[in-house]
């Protein structure tokens, strides 16, 4: 078996301490070697306080994990490609459309491995979704992705911040498993934003898109929900409706539950990014990130009432 890849997670929040940590662990191509965080740090692993620092000191770091608030997120990964290093991004690759294409660039030409990480595609309905509904004529989509900020993001202040995405936020990873599971693109049509009055990035959200035969996608997206979360798709066909509930971790048909391969998203995340090193290649879909700035940059914008924790 090769080496493992030796790997340094950036940025030491709640995403790397729940998913990338237990999941480079439990993965033989990869050893975890380093941190760099601001605040930060284990027990046990050097630790640095930002990518520079990390580089500077360090030439033994092959690989590393992206875990940052997405607007520090592009720095990070080009000091990290001009070191010659493999990159995996956390969802959203970056904070513009520009930033990534930039980064693809640069990775291609120092012939290492970007990998835009779209967590909620590894979740297990995703790829059964995407396999039945690959040969049936789509009708129309509903999409619920609904819960409260307050529970899911506690503090973090930077997702109201320009760049943070707000409600998209959690609503990209719904766009992330309706652009893997939908055959052909998918476009926007409109969109309404909802900002509170002292935020940059909107609370809540409806967006409209079309698939390539302009079948309806309908989204709600909304930060302001209390009670049980929902993060559902609902497809229906020309055959049979189809439903991905709970983030697309289980799957019916027509009603009826359908078993799927159990795993966590992170560990076929990182069993991805280990094959995109072996194979030295890229994987850098932006199809998400581009419905999400066209939002921004179509959708209509209400100003609702002052957020507070
Ligand atoms: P978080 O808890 O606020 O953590 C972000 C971390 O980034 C902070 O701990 C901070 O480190 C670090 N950081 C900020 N600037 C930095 C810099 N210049 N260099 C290095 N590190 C820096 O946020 P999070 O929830 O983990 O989210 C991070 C990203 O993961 C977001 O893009 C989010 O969309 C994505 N994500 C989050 C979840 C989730 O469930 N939370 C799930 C999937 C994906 P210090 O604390 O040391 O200052």
């Amino acid at each position: 078996m090769a080496n493992p890849t030796s790997i340094a997670i950036v940025g030491l929040g709640k995403i790397a301490r729940d998913q990338h940590l237990p999941s480079i662990a439990a993965n033989d191509a990869f050893r975890l070697i380093a941190t760099a965080s601001p605040h930060n740090r284990l027990e046990h692993v050097p630790a640095y306080k930002d990518t520079a620092e990390l580089l500077g000191a360090r030439t033994d770091v092959e690989a590393v994990a992206l875990c940052t608030t997405p607007q520090v997120r592009y720095e990070a990964a080009r000091l990290a490609l001009e070191h010659g290093c493999h990159v995996l991004l956390e969802k959203p690759p970056g904070a513009t459309l520009g930033e990534v294409h930039a980064l693809v660039e640069l990775a291609a030409g120092k012939g290492v491995t970007l990998l835009a990480s779209w967590h909620s595609r590894f979740a297990n309905g995703v790829e059964p979704a995407r396999a039945w509904l690959a040969s049936r004529r789509i009708m129309r989509v509903s999409v619920a992705w609904q819960e409260d900020v307050r529970v899911w993001h506690p503090g973090q202040t930077w997702i109201w911040k320009a760049g943070g995405l707000g409600v998209f936020d959690p609503g990209i990873n719904a766009l992330s498993i309706l652009t893997r599971i939908i055959p052909g693109n998918v476009v926007l049509r409109d969109a309404t934003l909802y900002f509170p009055s002292n935020c940059e990035c909107p609370i809540a959200a409806t967006v409209n898109l079309g698939d390539q035969h302009g079948a309806p996608i309908h989204m709600d997206l909304n930060f302001r929900h209390t009670g049980t979360e929902s993060w559902d798709i609902q497809v229906e066909t020309d055959d049979g409706t189809l439903l991905l509930s709970k983030g697309a971790s289980a799957l019916q048909i027509n009603g009826q539950a359908i078993a799927v391969a159990q795993a966590t998203e992170y560990s076929r995340l990182y069993a991805h990014f280990a094959g995109l090193i072996g194979a030295h290649r890229s994987d850098t879909d932006m199809a998400p990130f581009t419905l999400v700035a066209d939002a921004f940059l179509c959708g209509r914008r209400v100003e609702v009432e002052p957020f507070s924790e």
